[in-house]
């Protein structure tokens, strides 16, 4: 038989030649517990290369193998990945147990302890390395030597052999069956689910027994430093006497506490030398792997031996507190704490909760499957979701389940809410990698798709648009929008971000229309409001009538008349957002919506209106109309509407220029600034300029307050990308609204590409829907050439993004470098924004192939 070279299988000393990259991180890290002096036995390590060929069935040199471990050797063989999150076959103990061994043993530990060491080591044998039926190996009582002759004829009965006595004999086939293992399709699968590439290798290691049953005290444990959940430290661990591997964390009646405990015996008190052992052990490791390290230990006749280290488990919330602590404690530099979070970590950190005291009128309970609220209206499909999202109104996805299909929904949608499905359903898993709050497995409640209604118990009825609350923290989804609570940050979310702050160099602004978007922007600490969408403020409370009475208002002076009721309505909002920022720029755009969608579509509510108005249907209908348009998106809307009917943006700039007056009269700090939505002609700008300049010099003058102002406009036309020379004649500033450009730029419609999309994105026409990824290609294009030809025309001229995109990793990384002064994002986005701009500033310093790779895969949301 060929067989392998014997350099793929190394001794692990402290020099021996030895990479994460040949052996896996396990043989790598089991090497620098030696280097720093732990008793870890003797380890020999098989590369990828030698666990390849294994597995083709060319076997090392089992002599040589065996020798560096002595005479009848007792071994384990545990799996080495490169990373030790993907996985691998599950360790195999006891290897070498045979009848002689046997023997030999229960004179030294005695004939029980022998007896369940070999009776362990056939079951897993039988079940892992031969693949016998798991069932026919259940035996209740290890120990019995009743139990290990059934164990060893059972083998032989169900295996057509004896079980092998040969230590060289059955250490091959563990490695063989571990070798294969690996190449399975769902080891495959599930690694790269995690991350692995295609060709992943495994590594094993073989380590020398170290035995956790004994005359004096014997055990297995493991033991951590800090706390999982938070990352505060804090000694957690257990220790079971007389046992191997991790039994100490399956048998919780058994085991042991590790600090002492005055509700029972604990580590500390029956081996303090061994548990001092260990903490300092774990102070090395901390300082020296520079992680926080749980380590797997045995006592064996009451001495130590440190079989393995691994990263602990965390949550994200104890991801940031260790990265901090460590950068604190100078074992990191602040540059790679930053680098160790990867932004999605942080929205776990962001949810809103339902406030305590709020009264809570629970509809249905479910599962909470993914942690916050959200309060929205009800939709039924995954479209109509994208289209509230388009519209800019806040939805809940309600569904009986969801599929892939409805991805995109998902993602349009403030939460979600299914009627079937648990914590490992679609909608969880994919509303927790969101971070979207999910109720999953409300079965009480039914759809009633003929009324376009969802029915709850005792019979309530919640039709499509009503506003319900899911609280995917505690499973309950809840009637109208109970007052909220934002998110409580602890300090090393904090100090991350702070620290990010001081790596990044693009400025990150927030999307925000309220004053409770705007507080939460402020807690986020972003630079400012980046876009202010003001349509959305005429549909609250009685604003939405005043509309109306305008759109029928017969002259300019008529309209005009009655908008004047509308400007202190809207004076207040941005006396709110300017307190609000406090002297950080606000991007207030002015109105961008066609008319008609402030007027109601159906005959009943065009009779209503009809009724509070006092004028005939008929006029109502008529008016409907005349304002409807094929293509609204491409109609009457933004500075069309400006120039057309001057009234509404004539009213918004008084309102903004005296709530500007109103602050800075105050003594407060203000930085206005008047965006200008869809232009497309230089010309635009210059006459809405020419109107707004000549309201502002009113506004001074009426009030004896001096202040300033910027004018910019949004670039979401193509056209506008294009003549953005000329255009910055009247704008300090370009805003690329990456969600019109989009639409525009390839003809698809915001609204309504959804319907196709995932056959487009399944096809490989599109690699991803270009209203959630950034087209770099073509967008991208467009973005380059208005950016360039805007300081073109004006070197000193504002460039930023606010579509949707503006978050997100791959649109930062390009708005970097195109040099763009600022993105603009949701609130909740801003801290993952923070953090990516530092990651993609700190990734292009570091030395090309130098520092491990710790950068986050590129993820949208
Ligand atoms: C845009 O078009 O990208 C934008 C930010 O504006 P809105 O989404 O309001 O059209
Ligand atoms: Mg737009």
């Amino acid at each position: 038989m060929q067989q392998i070279d014997f350099q793929d299988v190394t001794l692990i000393t402290p020099t021996a030649a030895m990479s994460a990259a040949v052996h896996g991180g396990r043989a790598k890290c089991l090497q620098r517990l030696i280097r720093l002096g732990m008793p870890v036995p003797t380890t020999l390590a098989l590369s990828f290369d030698a666990v390849l060929q294994i597995a083709k069935g060319h076997l090392p040199d089992l002599a040589a193998m065996l020798d560096p471990f002595g005479p009848s050797p007792l071994l384990s063989v545990r799996p080495s990945s490169q990373d030790p999150d993907w996985g691998g076959p599950g360790a195999i103990l006891n290897i070498g147990m045979n009848d002689e061994s046997h023997a030999a043993l229960s004179k030294r530990v005695g004939e029980a302890a022998a007896t369940a060491l070999y009776v362990r080591f056939v079951q897993s044998y039988a079940i892992h390395v031969v693949r016998l039926d798991p069932d026919v190996f259940d035996f209740p009582n290890l120990s019995d030597a009743s139990v290990l002759r059934a164990a060893l004829e059972t083998f032989e009965a169900e295996a057509d052999e004896p079980f092998p006595q040969d230590v060289s004999v059955q250490l091959s086939e563990v490695l063989r069956s571990m070798a294969r293992a690996w190449d399975g399709t769902s080891a495959r699968l599930l690694r790269e689910a995690k991350g692995a590439p295609v060709d992943a290798g495994l590594g094993l290691v073989v380590q020398a027994l170290a035995l956790g049953v004994g005359a004096d005290e014997s055990g297995s444990g493991v033991i951590q430093f800090v706390s999982s959940a938070t990352g505060q430290p804090q000694i957690i661990g257990r220790y079971l006497s007389q046992s191997q591997g991790r039994e100490a964390l399956n048998d919780r009646a058994g085991a042991i506490y590790l600090t002492s405990d005055p509700r029972g015996p604990a580590l500390e008190d029956i081996s303090p030398d061994n548990f001092a052992a260990l903490v300092s052990y774990g102070a090395i490791a901390r300082t020296r792997l520079r992680e926080e390290m749980q380590i797997e230990f045995t006592l064996e006749d009451n001495v130590l031996h440190i079989l393995d280290a691994v990263r602990i488990q965390r949550s994200s919330r104890a991801l940031v507190q260790i990265a901090v602590a460590l950068a604190t404690d100078e074992v990191i530099p602040r540059e790679e704490a930053v680098m160790r979070v990867p932004p999605n970590a942080l929205s776990e950190m962001l949810h809103r909760q339902v406030d305590p005291s709020a009264i809570r009128d629970i509809i249905v309970r479910g599962i909470g499957a993914s942690p916050g609220a959200a309060t929205g209206r009800i939709v039924l499909t995954a479209a109509e979701a994208q289209a509230s999202a388009a519209r800019g109104e806040a939805c809940i996805l309600v569904r009986r389940e969801t599929t892939p299909e409805d991805i995109r929904g998902m993602h349009a949608a403030q939460a979600v809410l299914t009627m079937r499905g648990g914590i490992t359903s679609h909608a969880a898993v994919i509303g927790r990698g969101l971070g979207v709050p999910c109720v999953v497995g409300a079965s009480d409640l039914t759809i009633d798709r003929k009324r376009q209604e969802i029915v709850a118990p005792g019979g309530r009825r919640f039709a499509s648009g009503d506003t319900i609350t899911v609280d995917g923290t505690t499973g309950t989804v809840l009637a109208g929008a109970p007052d909220m609570l934002e998110a409580t940050l602890d300090d090393a979310f904090q100090t991350l971000l702070a620290w990010a702050d001081d790596f990044r160099d693009i400025g990150v602004r927030a999307n925000a229309d309220t004053p409770a978007d705007a507080q939460t922007a402020s807690n986020f600490a972003a630079e400012g409001i980046g876009l202010c969408r003001t349509e959305h403020m005429f549909f609250e409370g009685d604003r939405l009538g005043v509309m109306r009475e305008m759109i029928f208002a017969e002259t300019a002076d008529d309209r005009r008349v009655v908008l004047d009721r509308l400007m202190p309505m809207q004076r207040a909002d941005f006396v709110k957002l300017f307190s609000i920022m406090d002297g950080q720029p606000v991007t207030i755009r002015l109105f961008d919506m066609p008319l008609h969608e402030f007027l109601p579509y159906d005959k009943a509510g065009q009779r209503d209106l009809a009724e509070q108005l006092a004028m005939p249907v008929s006029i109502v209908t008529d008016r409907v109309q005349a304002l409807s348009e094929y293509n609204p998106m491409l109609g009457m809307r933004g500075v069309r509407q400006g120039i057309a009917v001057p009234e509404i943006y004539d009213m918004q700039a008084r309102a903004i220029f005296e709530a500007v007056a109103d602050v800075a009269g105050r003594g407060l700090p203000v930085q206005p600034e008047i965006m200008i939505p869809l232009i497309s002609a230089m010309r635009e700008v210059e006459l809405i300029k020419g109107r707004i300049d000549a309201i502002a010099a009113a506004v001074q003058r009426e009030t004896g307050v001096s202040f300033a102002f910027k004018l910019g406009v949004m670039v979401e036309t193509p056209r506008a990308a294009l003549r953005a020379q000329d255009i910055v004649k009247y704008a300090s500033f370009l805003s690329f609204g990456t969600n019109d450009l989009t639409q525009m730029t390839y003809g698809l419609s915001r609204d309504d590409a959804g319907r196709f999309m995932s056959a487009y994105v399944q096809q490989g026409v599109y690699e991803e829907d270009p209203f959630h990824t950034l087209d770099l290609d073509g967008v991208g294009e467009l973005l380059a050439i208005g950016a360039a030809r805007g300081r073109a025309g004006r070197p000193d001229v504002v460039v930023s993004i606010c579509g949707e995109h503006g978050g997100t990793r791959a649109a930062i990384g390009f708005c970097r470098t195109q040099k763009f002064n600022y993105v603009s994002c949701s609130p909740f986005r801003v801290p993952l924004a923070r953090l990516s701009a530092a990651q993609l500033a700190l990734a292009e310093q570091m030395p090309a192939g130098g520092r491990r790779a710790t950068m986050p895969p590129i993820s949208m949301k």
